[in-house]
């Protein structure tokens, strides 16, 4: 299944932490196809003075869904990202994996939102999909 993924990172050396991030997803994921050019942005959603780096990736995986989410999350914490988002609050972090969809499937639960309900927003998600889709 061809899944698209959306990294951020706005604390430390961003562009090493997502890179390190995209390697583990090859890894245990699987193949890469495409990926953006890093695209800088300012915090959504919370106050902060460090910017965001994001990419937008397309892998080819066999993993299920729930279990694509657990290994991502695996990554983040492999990254040292400490806490997760809860009720809505964003803070500053090492890497940050979304999926942002699943081939065309259609998933509305707590934990696992596909296609991710706020990517149309997000020019930082918007700019480097297209890039990738185009
Ligand atoms: P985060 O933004 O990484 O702090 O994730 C917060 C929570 O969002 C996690 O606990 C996930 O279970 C949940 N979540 C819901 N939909 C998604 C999605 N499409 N990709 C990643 N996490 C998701």
């Amino acid at each position: 299944m061809k899944t698209y993924l959306g990294l951020g990172s706005n604390l430390g050396d961003k562009k090493v932490n997502i890179d390190t991030a995209i390697r583990k997803i090859a890894v245990v994921v699987g193949d890469v196809l495409r990926r953006s050019d890093y695209c800088v942005s300012a915090p959504w959603g919370f106050e902060s003075e460090h910017d965001f780096v994001n990419v937008v990736i397309c892998v080819e995986t066999a993993l299920q869904p729930f279990e694509l989410l657990r290994q991502l999350q695996k990554i983040e914490k492999e990254l040292g990202r400490e806490q997760k988002s809860a009720g809505g609050v964003y803070t500053d972090r090492i890497i940050d994996i979304d999926i942002l969809m699943y081939g065309d499937l259609v998933i509305d639960l707590p934990e696992l939102k596909v296609p991710h309900p706020h990517m149309k927003e997000r020019d930082f998600v918007m700019k480097p999909l297209n890039e990738i889709l185009g």
